[in-house]
């Protein structure tokens, strides 16, 4: 009997892709929703450019399938595909107007000439961009370019749109910008975006959904909150966010939570779940932001992990303040926000640090 094929938008079926010895790819399986906002997240060189471009067509892969809405296309040539790529490079006509840089996309896909006028300012209309359709392109600014090359991958309709760091270009403030603009143009459509970033907090701010690759390999997906909060390996954890990582030697079991003795008051509780056992050396992930610090000798008011410790190093950030501490656990961070009541800390002074079971995890050190 043929193997099952994925019903979603988009379907990646053990997908490899080798150059040379090089494994660009290494045996990618996900499948994304209709009208699903989803990032490819990670380092630069990880492969998430050459995964879109699988998914495009431009690159063939050498095993598994590529497969849209039930259907297998991973021989298809990328312009019988219906799907459309963004990049950040946005490969407009300078001398052609904005008009005529949209209509292009119609023009290709051969679009009787009657419907191009409805369609393309349908189009700049959703990419904010009505009245400017005379001015040529290269007269327009980074941001307004690359509206333009939106509305032109857009203008036919593609079941999906594909796009590889298209805010790459742009400086910070215009960049943050645009992100809020492309979530909204994409709820405003309803189209499945395809989105590669090796920015963790846009990836965080756009995405219904995000993949985390690393080394040609998905390490893990879910919601920006799931990954987040329980990121399941160290490579996630430390790719998204900052964290501090401690490998302690479990001394006792309590129900579901493992707990580390470090002193007469000191410990860290982290739950488990079954399969574990004392003596056995596990990783513990707490965020920065999770751990809270007092003055020694204050009263306990988390009934979880504390540690006692000498603060190394304050580092004042605007928003938030840093706070290096040295335990008997190894050095931990600790975010503080500015408008929090702390007593006045400063390098030297003796410290506690707590926070509850449930804000740390295990983390596993694999993939998937
Ligand atoms: P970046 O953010 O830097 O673009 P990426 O995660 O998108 O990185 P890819 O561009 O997919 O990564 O590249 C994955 C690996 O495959 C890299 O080591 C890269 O050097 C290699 N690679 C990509 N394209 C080719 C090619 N055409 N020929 C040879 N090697 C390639």
């Amino acid at each position: 009997m043929p193997e099952e094929l994925p019903r979603a938008a988009i379907g990646l079926v053990g997908v490899s892709k080798r150059f040379g010895s090089h494994a660009a790819v290494d045996d990618v399986s996900l499948e994304i929703a209709e009208g699903e906002f989803f990032s490819l997240l990670g380092p630069s060189g990880c492969g998430k450019t050459t995964t879109l471009r699988m998914v495009a067509g431009f690159e063939l892969p050498d095993a598994g399938r590529i497969v849209l809405k039930g259907n297998d296309v991973t021989e298809v040539p990328a312009n019988r595909r219906p799907v459309n790529m963004v990049f950040q490079q946005y490969a407009l006509f300078p001398h052609m107007s904005v008009y005529d840089n949209v209509a292009f996309g119609l023009k290709v896909k051969r679009v009787p000439r009657s419907e191009h006028s409805e369609r393309v300012q349908e189009m700049l209309r959703v990419v904010s961009l009505e009245g400017l359709d005379r001015r040529r392109a290269r007269q327009l600014s980074g941001g307004q370019q690359q509206r333009v090359a939106l509305a032109r991958a857009l203008v036919n309709r593609p079941a999906a749109l594909l796009l590889d760091e298209p805010l790459g270009a742009l400086d910070v403030k215009l960049r943050k910008q645009m992100q809020l603009e492309l979530k909204r143009i994409q709820s405003t459509l309803g189209t499945t975006f395809v989105y590669v970033t090796h920015d963790q907090e846009e990836a965080l701010a756009m995405s219904d959904r995000i993949a985390v690759m690393n080394g040609g390999r998905v390490e893990q997906i879910g919601s920006p909150r799931e990954i987040y909060e329980r990121p399941l390996t160290a490579f996630v954890a430390d790719f998204i966010g900052s964290l501090n990582a401690l490998d302690l030697r479990i001394d006792e079991l309590v129900g579901e939570n493992a707990v580390m003795r470090l002193g007469e008051v000191e410990r860290i509780v982290v739950p488990v779940g079954g399969g574990r056992r004392p003596g056995e050396t596990v990783r513990v992930a707490v965020r920065p932001e999770r751990v809270q610090i007092e003055p020694a000798g204050s009263p306990i008011l988390n009934g979880g992990s504390r540690l006692e410790g000498t603060v190394a190093e304050i580092v004042f950030l605007g928003m938030y303040t840093q706070f290096h501490v040295d335990t008997p656990a190894g050095r931990l961070v600790s975010h503080r926000l500015a408008d929090e009541s702390l007593a006045p800390l400063e390098p030297g002074s003796r410290v506690a640090l707590s926070w509850e079971p449930e804000q740390a995890s295990l983390l596993g050190d694999g993939a998937l």
